[in-house]
C-alpha cells in the first residue's frame, strides 16, 4: 500500500526529548533541568503580559517593531538587521531550511546542541561532527571538517550542556578561516551569564561580516521561556531571506509586550546575573568538594561528572535525586553518559541538590 513518504533525512531525527518536568512526583520538586531562570521574570514582563491578554481578538505586529527597536536599544543595533521568532529555535530552523539542503554539509561540535542535527537532517544535508577539546569547541578541528560540501558551522558559544566558551579571539580565527559563503551561526542564548573577559557574543562579527548570524533568546536570562521569544541579528541579506520565509506573525503580541518590558528592567536583569554567578561559583566549590568532576561553566548550569562505578553513576545520582524531588538533566544523548547537567537554582534549591549529593557520595 502506498502512502505519504517524508523527504530523505526526516526518518534519521531522533525527536528532542527535553528534560524531566518531575510531574508525577509527589511533595515538592524543585525543576532544575531546563537551564530555566532562577528567579524567574521580571514582575513587570508578567505585567505587561496581563495587559497584552486583554485583546487576544487581534493580530500581533507582524513585524515584531516596537521589540526589535527595544533590542536595537538594548544591544546598539540596528534593528532593521533583527528578526524575531519562536524562541531562537524557530529561527535556527528557517537558518537550515534557507542554506541547506541535499548534498550539503553542517557541522557542530560533538556536544553541540541537539536542536543542530535535527534542523541540518530536516532539510536532507548531512551532519558532520567536529571533535572538541576539553569538552571545549576546537576552531582547528571545526575548521579542518570544512569541505566544498559546507554551508553552514553551528557554534552554541557558551555550549549546552557543557557551559564551555570560545573566546572571543578564538571565534573571530575561526569566521576568518570559514570560506565566504560558509554561514557562521553564533547561538549565544547563555551570553548573558558569562563574566569571561575574553568572551563576546558576536554583535562585532555580526556588524563586520557577510557570513556570521548571532542568535539569542527571551528563555534563560529574561525567564521567559513560556512566551517562546528569541532573535537573530544579521547582515541584510541574511535577515531579508529570513524575512520571506518565516511564518507571519509568528511572535505573539503579550509575549513581546513582556520581552519589551524585560529589556526595560535592567535592574532585574542585573540581579539574576548576579545570583547566577555567585551560585553558579558555590554550586561548582560544593560539588568538587564532595569529590565530583564539574566541567567549568560560563553559563546558568553546571555539568557535574561521576565516576562509572556501580552505585555512583549518573544514572544511579539521577534516582536518588529525583527521590527528592531534584530534577536534573541527564545528557546521555548528549553522549554524556556519565555526567548530569544541574541548572542553576534558587539559593533554596541550590543547597538542597548540595545536601542531597552529599548523601548519596557517602551513602554505600
Ligand atoms: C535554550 C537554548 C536556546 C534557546 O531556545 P528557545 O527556542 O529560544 O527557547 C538556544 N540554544 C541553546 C544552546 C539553548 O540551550
Amino acid at each position: 500500500m502506498s502512502r505519504p513518504v517524508p523527504k530523505p533525512g526526516i526518518l534519521d531525527i531522533a525527536p528532542y526529548v527535553p528534560g524531566k518536568s518531575g510531574a508525577g512526583l509527589s511533595g515538592r520538586v524543585f525543576k532544575l533541568s531546563a537551564n530555566e531562570a532562577a528567579l524567574g521574570p521580571s514582575p513587570k514582563a508578567v505585567e505587561a503580559f496581563r495587559n497584552g491578554a486583554g485583546h487576544l481578538e487581534d493580530y500581533p505586529d507582524g513585524s515584531a517593531g516596537r521589540l526589535r527597536e527595544a533590542i536595537g536599544r538594548t544591544y546598539g543595533i540596528d534593528p532593521a538587521q533583527i528578526v524575531v521568532g519562536i524562541g531562537s529555535g524557530e529561527l535556527l530552523h528557517y537558518l537550515a531550511n534557507i542554506y541547506l539542503g541535499p548534498g550539503d554539509e553542517a557541522i557542530h561540535t560533538t556536544h553541540g546542541f541537539l536542536l543542530y542535527p535535527i534542523a541540518t537532517l530536516a532539510n536532507g544535508a548531512t551532519n558532520v561532527i567536529a571533535a572538541e577539546k576539553n569538552l571545549t569547541a576546537d576552531v582547528d578541528a571545526i575548521l579542518k571538517a570544512v569541505t566544498s560540501r559546507t554551508r553552514l558551522v553551528w557554534l552554541a558559544n557558551p555550549n549546552n550542556p557543557t557551559g564551555t566558551y570560545v573566546s572571543a579571539s578564538e571565534v573571530k580565527r575561526l569566521q576568518a578561516n570559514l570560506p565566504p559563503n560558509v554561514l557562521l551561526v553564533l547561538d549565544a542564548a547563555y551570553a548573558d551569564f558569562v563574566t569571561a573577559d575574553d568572551y563576546e557574543a558576536g554583535l562585532e562579527l555580526v556588524k563586520n561580516t557577510e557570513n556570521t548570524v548571532m542568535a539569542r533568546t527571551f528563555s534563560k536570562i529574561y525567564g521567559l521561556a513560556a512566551a517562546r521569544l528569541g532573535f537573530i541579528y544579521g547582515p541584510a541579506h541574511v535577515i531579508d531571506v529570513v524575512n520571506r520565509t518565516r511564518a507571519p506573525f509568528n511572535a505573539s503580541g503579550p509575549s513581546m509586550q513582556a520581552a519589551i518590558a524585560a529589556l526595560a528592567d535592567t535592574a532585574h536583569y542585573e540581579a539574576a546575573r548576579s545570583h547566577n554567578t555567585k551560585w553558579r561559583q558555590w554550586l561548582t566549590d560544593e560539588v568538587t568538594k564532595l569529590g565530583l568532576k564539574v566541567t567549568p561553566s560560563v553559563a546558568n548550569f553546571i555539568l557535574i561528572n561521576f565516576p562509572e562505578q556501580k552505585g555512583k553513576t549518573a544514572e544511579d545520582a539521577d534516582a536518588f535525586l529525583t527521590k527528592r524531588g531534584l530534577i536534573l538533566r541527564a545528557v546521555k544523548a548528549y553522549k554524556l553518559p556519565n555526567a548530569l547537567r544541574l541548572t542553576v537554582g534558587t539559593e533554596e534549591a541550590n543547597r538542597l541538590v548540595i545536601d542531597a549529593l552529599r548523601d548519596f557520595v557517602s551513602s554505600t
